[in-house]
């Protein structure tokens, strides 16, 4: 799964379109509408939490809003860790495309590393006691060109 949030900002004449009915029946996308300003015939913004079974799904989502001309920025994330939920299972080592969560060794501790974590959530999920835990980073808006 790849979950992500993005602001999106309509123009005046796509905010009649039913954009999340596309994104659900011909994207396979889940949303979660986070904030919503959009009123007929106005520019609206929309903060948008986005899931798709994988990173192109979601970025096929987004190709097809950006065909109707709506701008796109990625929200961050900020991750941290509950090391008093954390039982070292492991399970999240497997899931963090950057290596931000590895084992050390010959400790055999699951580590994190704030530094290089991406914000992608892949590990929150998959945490069996939730001890990822995901904050939106307000002040860190990324802009349209930044990778989904
Ligand atoms: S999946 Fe959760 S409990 Fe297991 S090592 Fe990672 S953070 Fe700790
Ligand atoms: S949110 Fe950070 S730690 Fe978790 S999988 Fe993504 S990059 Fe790795």
């Amino acid at each position: 799964m790849y979950t992500q949030i993005y602001i999106l900002r309509f123009p005046k004449d796509t905010s009649d379109q039913p954009f999340v009915y596309k994104l659900v029946k011909e994207y396979d996308l889940e949303f979660n509408i986070l904030k919503a300003d959009i009123l007929l015939q106005r520019e609206g913004v929309m903060i948008l939490e986005l899931t798709g079974g994988s990173k192109s799904s979601v970025k096929a989502g987004l190709d097809f809003l950006r065909g109707l001309g709506v701008k796109i920025e990625r929200l961050a994330a900020r991750i941290r860790r509950d090391d008093e939920q954390c039982y070292q299972c492991g399970a999240c080592t497997g899931v963090c495309p950057v290596g931000a969560l590895f084992i050390k060794r010959p400790e055999m501790r699951v580590e994190f590393d704030a530094e290089k974590c991406t914000g992608c959530s892949l590990c929150v999920p998959i945490c069996p006691v939730r001890a990822m835990e995901v904050s939106l980073d307000r002040d860190s808006v990324l802009p349209e060109e930044t990778e989904v």
